[in-house]
């Protein structure tokens, strides 16, 4: 089978590699395309360290290609599945207590780790969820992105009488949105790029804010809200941050969900945080429930993700698509490791 390898700082390979067998308990999954992710994207620029050569790629959607021995799900050679490619140990503090994204040993030396982007990978059925054929590959292809955010706003106690904020309106910030609008709930979002915004309209966004221009304090009230119930900040920096504090209501929660570079501090009043009984929390990564409410989401066909679909490149053109990737004003692009994966970009449209 081919592969595509990152084999040092800014450069890729296709190679070639055996096909790998299922074990026992284990499906092989031919992959039709692999999703390009923030993680993928430091690790091609060497902004995030890893030990070369290395096949990455985690945004996988495919088809079943065969089963191991001792496969309990009802899965049949053809169906469409994506794959939620995270090591959980099953006995860790964290796993037993169905926190697993925080699991202690998901990064063990000697685990297999990404693998996304080959034709074939071979992984526990566990980690095989069956979706919707009428989804598509693309779009199924974002399923793992959207359980984080599923993960995100389970950090909060979301309801629907609700005003969320969504800080960021990149692949992220637009995912969140896409299930805040599919629950019902009103959602401003906040970027300083006009075009995003823009975007974030299309998308449902009920108000946008440009936070380079507008007060934002004023933009919402403008909205018709004086103050959010939920912030979710996914774009990094001290200002995004800052904002989340200063447009978070009584009783609200602030998602902090994007990683930011480091040395970043931020300066709070822990009065603010008494008085109005603030929630601050982190979010990382997604539980087996976040991906299977992820591909319950999917499954509805109602969140429009192809419009977060900024191009798709073929596996030979892998390198062009990492460098393509590293571009801050395009949305997701995907590898498809086979042809059809083109042929539905065209139909399906994108960004
Ligand atoms: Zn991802
Ligand atoms: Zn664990």
């Amino acid at each position: 089978m081919k592969a595509i390898e990152l084999i040092g700082p800014g450069r890729v390979e296709v190679v070639e590699k055996d096909r790998p067998e299922p074990g026992e308990g284990e499906v092989l999954v031919r992959i039709k395309a692999c999703a390009i992710c923030t993680l993928e994207r430091r690790l091609f620029t060497g902004e995030q360290a890893i030990s070369y050569p290395i096949v990455f790629g985690h945004e996988v959607s495919g088809v079943v290609e065969k089963m191991g021995k001792g496969v309990l799900s009802d899965f049949q050679p053809g169906d469409p599945v994506v794959l939620d490619l995270l090591n959980r140990c099953g006995e860790c503090l964290y796993c037993r207590t169905g926190r697993s994204n925080q699991c202690s040993n998901k990064f063990n030396p000697g685990l297999p780790i990404l693998g996304g982007m080959a034709q074939f990978v071979a992984r526990p059925a566990r980690e095989v969820f069956a979706i919707d054929p009428e989804v598509g590959f693309l779009r199924a292809s974002l399923t793992e992105p959207l359980s984080d955010c599923v993960h995100s706003l389970m950090r909060t106690h979301l309801s629907p009488e609700m005003k969320v904020l969504m800080i960021g309106a990149g692949t992220m910030g637009l995912l969140h949105l896409a299930i805040v609008k599919h629950y019902g709930m009103f959602c401003a979002v906040s970027d300083v790029n006009e075009s995003k915004l823009a975007k974030a309209s299309r998308f449902g966004a009920d108000c946008v804010i440009n936070a380079a221009k507008d007060d934002p304090v004023e933009a919402v009230q403008r909205a018709g809200f004086d103050a959010a119930s939920i912030a979710i900040v996914t774009a990094p920096g001290k200002e995004a941050v800052e904002e989340a504090f200063r447009l978070i209501g009584t009783l609200g929660t602030i998602v902090l969900y994007s990683a930011n570079p480091k040395g970043v501090k931020i300066e709070l009043d822990p009065n603010f945080i008494h008085y109005k009984e603030i929630t601050i929390t982190g979010s990382e990564g997604r539980t087996e429930k976040d991906f299977h409410q992820a591909v319950s989401l999917q499954n509805s066909r109602g969140l429009m993700l192809e419009q977060l679909i900024s191009g798709v490149f073929v596996l030979d053109e892998a390198q062009r698509a990492l460098e393509v990737s590293l571009d801050p004003s395009l949305y997701r692009i995907i590898v498809a490791m086979d042809e059809s994966a083109i042929t539905e970009f065209e139909t399906i449209g994108g960004a």
